[in-house]
């Protein structure tokens, strides 16, 4: 039987990286199902790469020319010497002072058609092209000199590799160039059955989410670009503008994206402040560190404080202090209204609950180790907490009172489901095959489709085939645009 084939609305390369054949992206749905998202991790080239590792070198050629221009002008000046008052041969700078012959007896040029220079001191004929060239001397010193920021590994970019040599104590060092690791956003709206770029954004190595309304996209900013401040940032995909808040100064702590309160309004921030030991300093003994929760609005970037509290953290053997792992979730209404979870150690940990009835504390029985992907949210009169990796993400929901339940994970309700067969990606329904999903020639699926919250839209990342191919491919079918009615019975 002949399957109906569903081609993807959007084919997204997915780059090699290093030695890997394919780097592994974080692709998925928005919780409403029309928001679809890819970040990619790695080096990134913002196309300037090949200039950034040779502008130096450049630089350093431009600056041996104009220095070779400067020394041949000011040698040919000097050599030619000059009188005021007495007049010259423009070719060959002969004496013509009282001459009477249409030629010069030197060099046989025709004064008439060349006509003789008035005579001028060495000083005056170099100060005009100094005054040109002596700044781009400069300017290319400079310029090359920043090869001790951009170079690449085997470039000899000198002269400054032999100043390097030659004189001890020479303060410019070379540092290599090395692309910046990044993540990198790509996010689609899921509209009619077309998916439509709506933004594409790069930032330092870390964890960034959408809001839960698909309006923002959030993360922590702790990178050169923003050196090393301590900042939220936002990207409205309306708007397709940027947006920081300051957390802090870097000798307040260090911020940390936690996600967003209920529906998407604000996005939740820690600032982790700085360990304060007791002195005089006893081995092994804890140490507070101050931890604020601060919200901020998306929309207008107003930043209010949630919640102050106190965290212990651990002192371990050789003095260094490890805080708890922890995770943070706010709601705008309700008590509590705001809640920490922190891994005390392995296996349990402590949830502070602070809302209009004051602040408390409750122990509870940890069902992850501290891992860096979970995430927080209120839902309705709980907590419920997502751990990243594995998938379907695996949650648990944790009430008030400490107690933890795990949280089945949900099948869509579509009951489409995914079968690969002969290079072939098939989607069944009870069983049989209902239709084929088109997949680019030479690619095959490199993990499990996963289907849209809604059931409408699924996803798959595919990974090229053959010797020597890499790098991969994102697509994203629409579903709905499938056959309705499963034309064989069940079985
Ligand atoms: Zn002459």
């Amino acid at each position: 039987m002949e399957l109906p084939v569903l081609n993807p609305v959007v084919e997204i390369p997915i780059a090699a990286r290093g030695k890997a054949s394919l780097s592994i992206p974080e692709f998925f749905f928005g919780d409403r199902s029309d928001r679809f998202y890819v970040v990619t991790y790695g080096p990134y080239d913002d196309g300037f790469g090949w200039w950034h590792r040779n502008e130096c070198e450049i630089g350093a050629g431009v600056f041996v020319l104009i220095l070779a221009v400067v020394i041949w002008l000011a040698a040919r000046v000097l050599a030619r010497a000059q009188q005021r008052g007495r007049v010259y041969c423009r070719r060959c700078n002969y004496d013509l002072t009282g001459a009477t012959s249409t030629t010069c007896p030197e060099c046989g040029s025709s004064v008439v058609r060349r006509r003789p220079v008035q005579g001028r001191s060495s000083p005056r004929r170099l100060a005009l092209p100094l005054l040109v060239f002596l700044p781009l001397l400069a300017l290319s010193g400079w310029w090359s000199g920043r090869w001790t920021l951009n170079s690449s590994p085997k470039s000899k970019a000198w002269p400054l590799e032999w100043m390097s040599k030659a004189i001890p104590g020479w303060p410019l060092r070379r540092q290599e160039y090395v692309l910046p690791q990044k993540s990198v956003l790509q996010a689609y709206s899921l509209v009619d059955g077309k998916a439509k770029l709506i933004g594409r954004i790069a930032y330092g190595l870390g964890r960034g989410r959408p809001s839960p309304d698909g309006r923002h996209w959030a993360w922590n900013e702790f990178s050169d670009q923003n050196n090393w401040g301590n900042d939220f940032w936002s990207f409205d995909f309306m708007s397709g503008s940027k947006r920081s808040v300051s957390l802090g100064t870097r000798e307040d702590g260090s911020g940390s994206f936690q996600g967003f309160v209920e529906g998407g309004k604000e996005g939740i921030a820690q600032l982790t402040g700085l360990v304060r030991p007791k002195y005089p300093r006893k081995p092994l003994e804890p140490a507070e560190v101050p931890i604020t929760l601060f919200g901020i609005d998306l929309d207008t970037g107003a930043k209010r404080p949630i919640a102050t509290t106190t965290a212990i953290a651990s002192q371990a053997a050789d003095g260094s202090y490890r805080l708890p792992r922890i995770v943070a979730a706010s709601r705008l209404d309700g008590d509590p209204t705001w809640a920490l979870l922190m891994w005390d150690k392995p296996g349990s940990g402590t949830m502070v609950l602070g809302g209009p009835s004051g602040t408390r504390q409750v122990p509870f029985a940890s069902p992850v180790a501290g891992d860096g992907t979970q995430e927080l949210r209120f839902e309705g009169d709980a907590l419920q907490l997502t751990c990243g990796y594995p998938d379907p993400p695996a949650s648990w929901q944790i009430g008030f009172d400490g107690s933890v339940n795990p949280l089945a994970a949900t099948e869509p309700t579509s009951g489409w489901k995914g079968n690969f067969k002969k290079s072939q990606l098939l989607m069944e329904r009870n069983g049989v095959p209902t239709v084929r999903l088109a997949t680019k020639a030479g690619f095959s699926l490199a993990q499990k489709i996963v289907l849209s919250p809604d059931g409408k839209w699924c996803t798959g990342l595919l990974r090229a085939t053959g010797p020597g191919a890499n790098g991969g491919l994102v697509e994203v079918w629409d579903l709905s645009a499938a056959p309705e009615s499963d034309p064989l019975p069940p079985r």
